[in-house]
């Protein structure tokens, strides 16, 4: 067992309080988040953030496509198994591009390009080769991170000389757990060969930061099972870890109706899971990552997160120190101070708009002082586990703050708020005292376990 670098957070037994769990919460990978987002930012925004933005940028391109849908999944994705949509999606996005590019201001450096999905590799490797080509000769970019989401059933060998030649050193496969049982019950079905075979590939192509997604709370999982997926997971060196818990919403992902959901873990399960997750992790030699991602510690993620720099956007806890992020595709999303917008989700809608070319930005939120304010310390509290909070907070919310530290998962120094090892399970509840838009529509979020 390594030593914890975390300041105390390994290694804790999480005390179970389940009246505390039981008001859904969002994950915070913005704030205020896609549930405030309205038809009253559109284009006009999207035009003067491009226009407005310099220095430091990142780029989020998404591919939304898949060769097979999970049943589980609330991505924008669909099968990529019809030609003509996959030609026609593309050809719109190199218009994109070329349009986008046009729009920024000498001094932009684009530092950092994530392919997302859907699964970038369910388009030919010619076809993603053609996209860097576009972004090369139409974005300023400067010696980028480039980063990629591969679904490891169709990983051939055709995109190990992809990702070494366009130089990509930072890849996530989508594994979510080893046991048959389970992947037959979530509908992705994947031998462990796929796995073993996708990491032999893209270690031997160069990829030197590799992430496994993971989940509990599936149907019909035990805590046998989890921990046998971790173990496998460590075995294979994955430098990187999200371990997210399942949340069955089929009200919101009608996909889901295909799980069956009389088997489902209930919340002390979750809990349990979790916690184990959690320990199985950091005792196998894993920094803990705010509070369901977790680095070896010689990744960028874990050092990030040691030393304070952690951030958190739409893709989730990041070491991207940039301050604007700008998605292109259908239903990508761009962050900024003042505002965050997201391209047009339809696919035929984002085709028409561009073919008159036009921008796709159709919803978004604009963030006021207080909103930047607030999303501030729900960003210090997720990433770092304390935030700053000021006498005006603490008068607001010392009340339903005292819950919290008079349980010993949260204290207060001065106008510092600090989660406590104990209420890091806590934290996005803990976070969401500070988000006002978060009195209703609890239906819209997960459990916080
Ligand atoms: S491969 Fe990934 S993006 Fe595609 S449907 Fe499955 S989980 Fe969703």
């Amino acid at each position: 067992m390594i030593e914890c670098a975390g300041r105390g957070y390994c290694g804790v037994m999480w005390p179970y309080h389940p009246d505390l769990l039981a008001r859904p919460v969002p994950r915070y990978t913005s704030f205020p988040t896609a549930a405030e987002f309205t038809s009253e930012v559109g284009l006009r925004d999207q035009e003067a953030a491009l226009a407005g933005v310099s220095g430091d940028v990142s780029l989020y391109i998404h591919i939304p496509f898949c060769q097979e849908i999970c049943w589980y999944c609330g991505c924008n994705t669909g099968r990529s198994n019809k030609v003509q949509r996959l030609t026609s999606y593309l050809e719109t996005l190199h218009r994109e591009i070329v349009l986008t590019g046009a729009r920024l201001q000498p001094g932009v450096r684009v530092r950092r390009i994530a392919f997302g999905g859907g699964s970038p590799n369910a388009i030919s490797p010619f076809d993603f080769v053609r996209i860097v080509d576009a972004l090369t000769v139409h974005f300023p970019l400067y010696d980028p991170v480039v980063s990629i989401e591969l679904d490891p059933r169709t990983l051939g060998a055709d995109w190990g000389a992809v990702v070494r030649c366009v130089g990509i050193t930072r890849a996530s496969m989508g594994v979510q757990t080893f046991a048959p049982h389970l992947q037959a019950a979530i509908g992705r079905v994947q031998p462990e060969d796929d796995i073993i075979r996708g990491t032999d590939l893209l270690r031997n192509a160069g990829v030197t930061s590799l992430n496994f997604d993971l989940m509990y709370g599936l149907p019909g999982q035990t805590d046998e099972d989890l921990g046998d997926s971790l173990s496998r997971t460590a075995r294979m060196g994955a430098d990187r870890v999200a371990l997210f818990g399942y949340a069955h919403v089929p009200h919101l992902i009608p996909r889901q109706k295909q799980i069956a959901a009389d088997n489902l873990p209930d919340q002390d399960a979750r809990f349990a899971m979790a916690q184990n997750g959690y320990r199985q992790l950091t005792e196998a030699g894993y920094q803990p990552v705010g509070f369901d991602h977790f680095a070896l510690p010689g990744d960028a993620l874990a050092q990030a997160a040691v030393s304070g720099h952690l951030r958190r956007n739409f893709q989730g806890f990041t070491e991207d120190q940039a301050p604007a992020l700008i998605g292109l595709g259908a239903s990508s999303i761009s962050q900024f101070d003042q505002v965050i917008f997201q391209n047009e989700k339809n696919a035929g809608r984002y085709r028409m708009l561009l073919s008159q070319d036009m921008l796709t930005a159709t919803v978004g939120v604009r963030r006021s002082a207080d909103d930047q304010q607030r999303g501030a310390i729900i960003e210090g509290l997720l990433c770092r586990n304390e935030a700053r909070i000021g006498m005006g907070h603490l008068a607001e919310l010392g009340g339903a703050l005292a819950v919290f530290v008079e349980r010993g998962l949260a204290e207060i120094e001065g106008e510092t708020l600090r989660i406590t090892p104990e209420g890091l399970p806590y934290a996005r509840t803990i976070s969401a005292l500070f988000d006002p838009y978060r009195q209703e529509s609890a239906r819209r979020f997960s459990s916080a376990v």
